[in-house]
This record gives C-alpha cells, sequence and structure tokens, in this order.
C-alpha cells in the first residue's frame, strides 16, 4: 500500500471516527500505534479524534504553492476539515468569498487588467461584483422518496479534492466562481489558472484564505499554484486525492482534460452566432447585440461573434447599430484590420478558413482595432462592425474583438444553417431576434446549444438581465451546462426499509 493511500485511510477513519465521538473497534483502524483515547472528564466520554494538524511546509502558505503536489495534498488536509465543520462552514466560505469578490472588485480588476492586458476594467470590476449570483449551499436539496416500503434519501455528497483550470480571459472571476459552487458542495480546489493571468489569481486566493482561516480555522481550503505550468496541470491531474476535474478554456485544454482518465466537466470554446430576422424589433436587436459584443471586448465565450442578418433588414439593422455608438467599417478598412487581426499561412489570402488570430488584437480596445484599421472614432465608442461574407475570419474564428462582422442572409434557412456552421459544433451559445415561434423554435432546434437566447444580449443568458443564476463555467462538450453546486456533487442514495415513514 502506497504512503499516500495509508494517509487517505487513516484520514478517512479518523474523520468518521470524528463524527461517531470515537469508538473502540474503529479507533485501533485510526493510527498505526494509538494512545489512549483522550476522555472528557466531566463524563468520561471519549474525545473527538483530531484530525492531523498541518504539515509545517503548508502553513502560512495560504493556498499559494509552488510546488502542485504539495497544494494538493494541503487541498484534501482542508476537505477533510471541512467535512468535520459541517454546512455552516461551507456557507460562510461562500458568504466569505462573494463578499471579498464584491469588496476587492476595484483593486482585483485593475491588476487583473494590468497583468493580462486584455478587456475592459469597468467590466472587470463588474464581472468581480456579480459572484454574488453564483449559488451557493442553498442549491443542494436532497431529492427524498417515501412510500409503503419506507423512505430513500439522495443526497448531493462531495468528491473532494477538485483539480480546476482557469482561462485568462476572466482569472479571479472563474476562479471566484468555480470557489462557490465547490466548496458550496462541501470539496476544496486547486487551481492551475493561465500563466498570464496567474499573479492577479493568486492575490485573490490568498486573500479568501486568509479570511477562511481566520473565520472558519481552516487553512488551504483553496489551493493555486503559483506559476503554473503544463507540468503543474498533469501533477493536478494525476495526483490520487484529486478526484474530478474542471477546466474552463479553449479546445486544447478541454482536449488534455478529457485525456487524463479522470472525470472531467469541461466548459469549453464558443463562437456565437447572431439571427436577426424581419420580425424582431431592430432598435432592440441593435443595442443588444452591442452590449453583448463590446462586454469586456467581447472576451465572454457567450459573447455574440457574428451575426446572420435577413438581407431585407439587414441595412435597418446597421444603422440601428450606427445610431447605437457602433461605428461600422467600410471594406478597405476591414481589410486592412484583418490583415492585421490575423495571420495566414504562406499561399493563402484573407477569407481562409483556418487563419489563426494575433493575439495583440484579442480582447483590445476598439481604438486599437480602429487604428489597425485606419479609422479615426470617438473614444466611447465601444464596437466596430463591418459587412463580411460567411466564410470570412472575423465570422469563422472566435476572434474575441470588439468587432462584430454582419453577414447577410436571403433566407431564415440560410440563415440557420451559416449559424449552425459558423458555431462549429461546439454547442455553446446561440442568439435569436426574432418574433416567429416557428423561427425560434427552428433555430434551437438545430444549433442545438447549451444557451440559446432570445431577443437580448447573450449575459441574459446567464441571469445578467434575463432569469437565471449566473455561472463562469458552462460546460459544453461534457454537457453539464452552466456549472453550479449539485455539478460539483457525488450522487449517493441512502435507504430505510419499511420504516420512518411516518403515515
Ligand atoms: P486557453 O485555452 O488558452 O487557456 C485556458 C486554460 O487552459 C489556461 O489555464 C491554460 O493555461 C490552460 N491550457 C491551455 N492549453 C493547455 C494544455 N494543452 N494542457 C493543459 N492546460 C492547458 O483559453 P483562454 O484564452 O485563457 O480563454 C479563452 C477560451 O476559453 C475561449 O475559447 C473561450 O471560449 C473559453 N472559455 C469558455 C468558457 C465556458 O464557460 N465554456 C468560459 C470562459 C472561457
Amino acid at each position: 500500500m502506497s504512503a499516500v493511500n495509508e494517509a487517505l485511510i487513516r484520514d478517512v477513519v479518523a474523520e468518521v471516527l470524528g463524527r461517531l465521538g470515537g469508538s473502540a473497534t474503529l479507533s485501533r483502524l485510526a493510527a498505526p500505534a494509538p494512545a489512549a483515547p483522550a476522555v472528557n472528564p466531566a463524563c468520561g466520554c471519549p474525545l473527538p479524534v483530531n484530525l492531523p494538524a498541518s504539515s509545517g511546509a503548508a502553513r502560512h502558505r495560504f493556498g499559494v504553492f509552488q510546488d502542485a503536489n504539495e497544494a494538493c495534498a494541503a487541498a484534501h488536509e482542508a476537505f477533510l476539515q471541512l467535512k468535520q465543520k459541517g454546512v455552516a462552514a461551507r456557507a460562510r466560505v461562500v458568504d466569505i468569498v462573494k463578499t471579498l469578490a464584491d469588496a476587492n472588485a476595484v483593486e482585483w480588476g485593475r491588476i487583473e487588467l494590468e497583468e493580462t492586458k486584455i478587456g475592459r476594467l469597468d467590466h472587470k470590476i463588474e464581472k468581480l461584483r456579480i459572484i454574488k449570483l453564483v449559488p451557493g449551499v442553498e442549491w443542494l436539496r436532497p431529492d427524498a422518496r417515501s412510500g409503503d416500503h419506507g423512505i430513500t434519501l439522495e443526497e448531493f455528497t462531495p468528491f473532494g479534492v477538485i483539480g480546476a483550470i482557469t482561462p485568462s480571459t476572466h482569472s479571479i472571476p472563474t476562479l471566484s466562481g468555480n470557489i462557490v459552487n465547490m466548496v458550496a458542495a462541501g470539496n476544496s480546489v486547486v487551481f492551475n489558472a493561465h500563466p498570464s493571468a496567474a499573479k492577479c489569481a493568486a492575490v485573490a486566493v490568498r486573500a479568501y484564505n486568509e479570511a477562511i482561516r481566520r473565520e472558519i480555522g481552516i487553512e488551504n481550503l483553496i489551493c493555486i499554484v503559483e506559476k503554473p505550468t503544463l507540468d503543474s496541470f498533469k501533477a493536478i491531474c494525476s495526483h490520487e486525492v484529486v478526484r474530478l476535474l474542471c477546466v474552463t478554456g479553449g479546445p486544447m485544454v478541454v482536449k488534455a482534460a478529457m485525456q487524463t482518465g479522470k472525470r472531467a466537466i469541461c466548459a469549453g470554446p464558443g463562437n456565437p452566432p447572431v439571427l436577426v430576422d424581419d420580425t424582431c424589433c431592430l432598435k432592440r436587436a441593435a443595442k443588444a447585440i452591442i452590449a453583448g459584443a463590446a462586454y469586456d471586448n467581447n472576451l465572454l465565450c457567450i459573447g455574440e461573434k457574428e451575426v446572420f442578418a435577413l438581407d431585407t433588414i439587414a441595412d435597418k439593422l446597421m444603422q440601428q447599430m450606427s445610431e447605437n455608438g457602433a461605428v461600422k467599417l467600410n471594406a478597405s478598412q476591414l481589410d486592412r484590420l484583418t490583415k492585421a487581426a490575423f495571420t495566414f499561412k504562406e499561399g493563402q489570402g484573407g477569407g481562409c478558413a483556418h487563419a489563426s488570430t494575433n493575439k495583440d488584437y484579442i480582447g483590445k480596445d476598439v481604438a486599437v482595432l480602429a487604428k489597425a484599421a485606419g479609422v479615426d472614432v470617438k473614444p466611447d465608442t465601444h464596437l466596430l462592425f463591418a459587412e463580411t461574407d460567411a466564410q470570412h475570419p472575423f465570422v469563422q474564428e472566435e476572434q474575441m474583438m470588439p468587432m462584430l462582422p454582419i453577414v447577410r442572409v436571403k433566407s431564415i434557412e440560410e440563415g440557420i444553417v451559416a449559424s449552425l456552421q459558423a458555431e462549429h459544433e461546439y454547442r455553446h451559445t446561440a442568439i435569436i431576434h426574432s418574433h416567429d415561434v416557428e423561427h425560434i423554435t427552428a433555430m434551437a432546434r438545430a444549433l442545438d446549444t447549451t444557451l440559446f437566447v432570445k431577443n437580448g444580449p447573450s449575459p441574459a443568458g446567464l441571469g445578467l438581465g434575463g432569469e437565471g443564476y449566473l455561472s463562469f463555467s458552462i460546460a459544453t462538450p461534457t454537457g453539464e451546462g452552466i456549472t453550479n453546486p449539485r455539478t460539483f456533487t457525488r450522487v449517493r442514495r441512502c435507504v430505510m426499509v419499511d420504516n420512518l415513514r411516518i403515515y
């Protein structure tokens, strides 16, 4: 038996004993050389077994580790402590994270923008303030059945330690939202952040752990590798105590997580299409499209990335977009921007479906894109748009820039086919502006996406202006959907035969 296995088994037994208040038979198994159990002098009852104290190496780290294996071991110890302290402690952690994310939103938004150099400060701040919309322990209502043969309870119980990977596009928000969901479900977590967004993530982890230790007495409930690498990713994924993975990012990390052999909840890439027909309110559609596509310079995975508009209303839609703050590029300006924003392999020209996005333009302000396009825009312009064909790189690539391609289509059928093709079967998010229920239904069925938003901006799909709850990890290829505390639980059934039913 490996040392880790022995330690694991000892921990589990000690934890069970702690809950039972001690048992003579089990206490013999709890440690290799048990001392006589301490007793309460008042009544002679055995005192609860103490869990091992934090190893010296893990003390005062406040969750920030150089070594992934140490981080996993510390997170495991914290998980066992959380188990002892019950649901009240989980609820307190949720409260701490929501309160600190809100209180530090301005500072943490600033340091995340400074480090990543992508997105907009106002939205970085807002994304932290809305962590309070992420659901917590109240989400875990057990499912009960009662009948002639007694009662059965299905409970949502924790996995243990979760390994989580976060993106550069919203580092602290994803980390914070993941903590709320995962700890509400009773887990601890080890993060491998994106290398270009890891310093700010470590600042938040340290602050969360300081407060958790002060108020609940648990160290290292939230762990992070200070300098994340592919090796630390592999170490987390292969560590024995890590029972579940949750990755939020593009196609490469989804593929890597699925190859680990561990269960992985994957929040993967998207390229959300928008279809606009001739029955909707074009002013409302234009405003919604601008609000969604301009958000954080179009870094959101759910953000509007390309628009297909019926030919009959395309001019009016673009007019409304111009009247509501977006700026239209002409063909030569679009051409200049395309050459700057994408790289093309030798012998391939603009319009190539396999263009790759130039990182220097991802998540940059409109002013940067406008300069590359050779156009002057007012400082308060938050979105550029241009007419393109359906195969243009701005349509086909998940470009994450505040520049929206608009493609004319002759019919709803053509628009749905083009949307399906541009979405690349990520099954992530699609949007329609229409008052025709047949158009809406046809697109919903054909696109088969995790989120489908009608007549609103994409963030409405995450409870921001629409009904629902928030998460920054939308599990698309693995099918869990918008993650919530239940996503991070094991369902366990407890059956009482013939008794305890009260009528
Ligand atoms: P990214 O894929 O470059 O990085 C995401 C994370 O994965 C980072 O921590 C990175 O270090 C890690 N990573 C990347 N390749 C890896 C590999 N081969 N092995 C191990 N780890 C690896 O993505 P990004 O630029 O940080 O974020 C943008 C992408 O994430 C977009 O595709 C966006 O759609 C997606 N995203 C999805 C959701 C969702 O909820 N579905 C949310 C946010 C972002």
